[in-house]
């Protein structure tokens, strides 16, 4: 296999670290499976510690010249880039929908337009942020410079792929630090991709760094590194919990995005059609990949059953198929190994006396391309016990479980009822209601009758061991940056 350059493919694609702008040879490689078909199509690199100092030392030395550059030349290259990933939007797409299994038609218009408003809006918002000054009176006066922390490691897992990763480099770039990326070691492609128009896009080598490899070996050498103060990291709270752990170790700044159980809370006064409709969305986008997936759904008795009968209804109807394909409503789960997990925490159900009201399998192939591929049926649960382990860990899978309450107390208790605490969703036609259970429910976002509208302004992240601070908007130009207070005696 021949290594690619920047931002190029291949048939047989082998994904090389990218340091200093310069492609670099390891000796060590990972097979790359398309999940849609089980096919080996590439390889990527698998990074050691020493290549870990390697991109360390390249983002250093590109601090100084890009921290000092002005912030609207600093914007405008970040403009620049969102252009040029408008460009490619189909390239990106199909790498996206490749690496993941995923219906390209989502890639194409959710993930892709994503990254760009990833750049254009931290672009904006490092031009619009504003200091803070204190005055205190004849006096002395304060004022409170923001300088960036340095090389920032961000790492990000397989569901989003581009979508997080560049969620993290945004605003790390555009408050003027550089940074060692380390995507996920089974969905590299698309970052190796973006790696080329950041180039094209005029950003300094150097500025940003992709490294690839293991978790438990690159990942774990940029968490260690004595030149890497912040840390910014999206995946499950296993990981989390061991980096929170060497990370607090060194004092680093570090800022989580770990899993959820998310609790999808339907009152019998709410919108039904709206609910049903919304609900499936929430349970089955990504193949319920996506933290944010509404997996654990709490209904109001007196319409339990009804909803449930329509819930399945349009569980059953989805659209599974090979993700190249325009209709296709599910896609491949990311592999076998996944789906074997998600399998297993399904028998694990069954074996718990729940009843499995539609799926629970694996799901044929929807064509011979496709014949090796991870394809799960949506599958509901009901009459699981709530304490059980489907109910209360992540299975990151197109299953949801449904339970019905009695009242808003137990509404809530259940809700809360778990270890973690990252989204939640209320639908309630009753407006002092969904103030009060907003309030109450544990979780970092409350959706009320909605899910997944997002404005990047607001705080992003959960609480409990969903994670540990917030991104989005302000919150992460501030853990980007340094806060320093300046005082000056005025006579
Ligand atoms: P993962 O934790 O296995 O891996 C995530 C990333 O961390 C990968 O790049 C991996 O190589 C790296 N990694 C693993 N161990 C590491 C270590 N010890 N040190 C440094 N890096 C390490 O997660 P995954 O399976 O890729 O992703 C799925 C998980 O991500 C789910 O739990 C999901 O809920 C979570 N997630 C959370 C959010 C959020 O915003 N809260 C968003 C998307 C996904």
């Amino acid at each position: 296999m021949q290594s690619l350059e920047p931002g190029e493919t291949g048939p047989m694609d082998r994904i090389p670290l990218l340091i200093a702008g310069k492609a670099v040879e390891t000796r060590e490689w990972i097979d790359l499976v398309e999940p849609a078909t089980g096919q080996l199509y590439g390889q990527v690199a698998d990074a050691t510690s020493e290549e870990v100092d390697q991109a360390v030392s390249a983002a250093k030395n590109a601090f100084v010249g890009w921290s000092s550059m002005p912030v609207d030349e600093r914007s405008g290259l970040l403009m620049r880039l969102a252009d040029l990933i408008d460009r490619d939007t189909e390239r990106l797409a199909q790498a996206e929908s490749k690496d993941t299994g995923k219906p390209l038609e989502v890639a194409r218009t959710v993930d892709v337009p994503r990254v760009a408003l990833n750049f254009r809006f931290f672009a904006g918002a490092v031009q619009h942020a504003e200091g803070a000054f204190h005055d205190m009176g004849g006096e002395a006066i304060n004022y409170t410079l923001r300088r960036p922390r340095g090389v920032a490691g961000l790492i990000s897992p397989w569901n989003l792929p581009l979508y997080l990763l560049t969620w993290k480099i945004a605003p790390a770039i555009a408050t003027g630090n550089t940074c060692v990326c380390k995507p996920s070691e089974v969905s590299p492609l698309s970052a190796h991709l973006l790696m080329g128009l950041i180039e094209e896009a005029g950003i300094p080598a150097g500025v940003v760094n992709m490294v690839h490899g293991r978790g438990d070996r690159a990942g774990a050498a940029i968490i260690e590194h004595p030149d890497v103060p912040a840390i910014s990291f999206t995946g499950s709270t296993r990981a989390g919990s061991w980096i929170a752990q060497h990370a607090g170790a060194m004092l680093k700044r570090y800022s989580l995005e770990l899993g959820g159980k998310n609790p999808n809370l339907v009152f019998a006064d709410a919108d039904l059609d709206e609910a049903i409709t919304t609900s499936v969305r929430a349970a089955y986008s990504n193949q319920g990949q996506i933290c944010l997936c509404g997996s654990r759904i709490l209904v109001e008795r007196s319409v339990y059953h009804e909803f449930v009968e329509r819930f399945v209804e349009r569980a059953r109807a989805l659209q599974i198929g090979d993700p190249l394909d325009g209709g296709t409503q599910i896609g491949s789960l990311i592999g076998l190994d996944h789906l074997e997990k998600v399998d297993g925490l399904v028998q694990l159900a069954r074996d718990s006396g729940g009843t499995i009201q539609c799926g629970g399998r694996r799901a044929e192939a929807p064509n011979d391309r496709c014949a090796g591929g991870a394809f799960y049926e949506p599958t509901v649960i009901t009459g699981l016990d709530w304490g059980c382990e489907t109910e209360q860990e992540e299975i990151f899978g197109p299953v949801v479980t449904i339970t019905p309450f009695d009242d808003e107390d137990q509404a809530v208790q259940l809700a809360n009822c778990t270890r973690y605490g990252l989204a939640s969703m209320v639908w309630t036609r009753d407006l002092a209601r969904a103030h009060r259970v907003a309030e109450r429910v544990d979780a970092g976002i409350v959706w009320v009758n909605c899910w997944m509208l997002r404005d990047l302004r607001t705080p992003f992240g959960g609480t409990k061991q969903s994670g540990v601070g917030r991104e989005g908007g302000l919150e992460a130009v501030r853990f980007f940056t340094e806060p320093k207070n300046v005082c000056i005696r005025k006579n």
